[in-house]
């Protein structure tokens, strides 16, 4: 199979006709092998701009909404970055192809080390893997550029806009179930921030000690 010409195929189809116009998160979809990021048997529907179950009852988020906040952060060939939520790695590898450096954090133990193994295989080298809660980011690698939050949060969280650098950008969906809006906020000064919506999406939720209980009914 040329996976070359199905990558080139779910880039114009599920992201540039939707609207994605950011050329260093084009061309890294059209290089990382997003087959190898799904469960075994599961590569066929790799390419469908749909979640797939990864375990641990997680999800790979669909492609155009991953192409969307990485647009959104506005990701530079020098900037440091973090992802909260790792889950299969795709996200991350996709961020470490355009960035310089990725962290990635993820609470599930079995899933980061999947990952890492992943990018180990693909000779991704600038990304370091941690298992922990993202809701309180990565304090010892801040300042960040962007910080990608990959699950959904009850409110942003006050360590992430901190681990922000000037003019650093943190993406994050805010709320629960059908009512969640993706938000942009960015640092304006030391202690300024614009926050804008950018409209209504669905995620796992994010979980831990600034974010929702593992113990809350709708989250076991
Ligand atoms: N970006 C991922 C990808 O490309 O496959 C998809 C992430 S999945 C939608 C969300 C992930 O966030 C799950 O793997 C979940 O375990 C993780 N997660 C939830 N709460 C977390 C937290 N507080 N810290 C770190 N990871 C968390």
């Amino acid at each position: 199979m040329d996976m070359t010409r199905i990558r080139d195929h779910m880039v114009e189809h599920h992201v540039t006709r939707r609207g994605i116009r950011d050329q260093n998160v084009t061309a890294a979809m059209r290089t990382v092998p997003r087959e190898k990021f799904v469960a075994p048997g599961c590569e066929e529907f790799a390419y469908e701009d749909a979640p797939l179950s990864i375990g641990e009852g997680q999800t790979i988020s669909q492609p155009f909404i991953v192409a969307l906040m990485l647009e959104k952060a506005k990701l530079d060939a020098g900037d440091k970055v973090l992802e909260v939520g790792t889950g299969s790695g795709y996200a991350s590898a996709l961020i470490s192809r355009i960035a310089r450096q990725v962290y990635s954090i993820e609470r599930h133990e079995s899933l980061a080390l999947q990952a890492s193994e992943r990018f180990e295989k693909l000779g991704y080298r600038n990304i370091d893997v941690r298992v922990g809660d993202g809701s309180k980011g990565w304090p010892d690698a801040a300042p960040f550029n962007a910080i990608i939050v990959s699950a959904s949060a009850p409110q942003v969280p006050t360590a992430l806009k901190e681990q922000l650098g000037l003019g650093g950008r943190l993406i994050i969906p805010v709320g629960r179930g059908e009512e969640q809006r993706l938000k942009r906020i960015t640092r304006t000064g030391a202690t300024a921030f614009e926050d804008e919506d950018l409209g209504g999406v669905r995620f796992v939720p994010l979980i831990g000690e600034d974010a929702w209980t593992a113990a809350h009914p709708m989250y076991t």
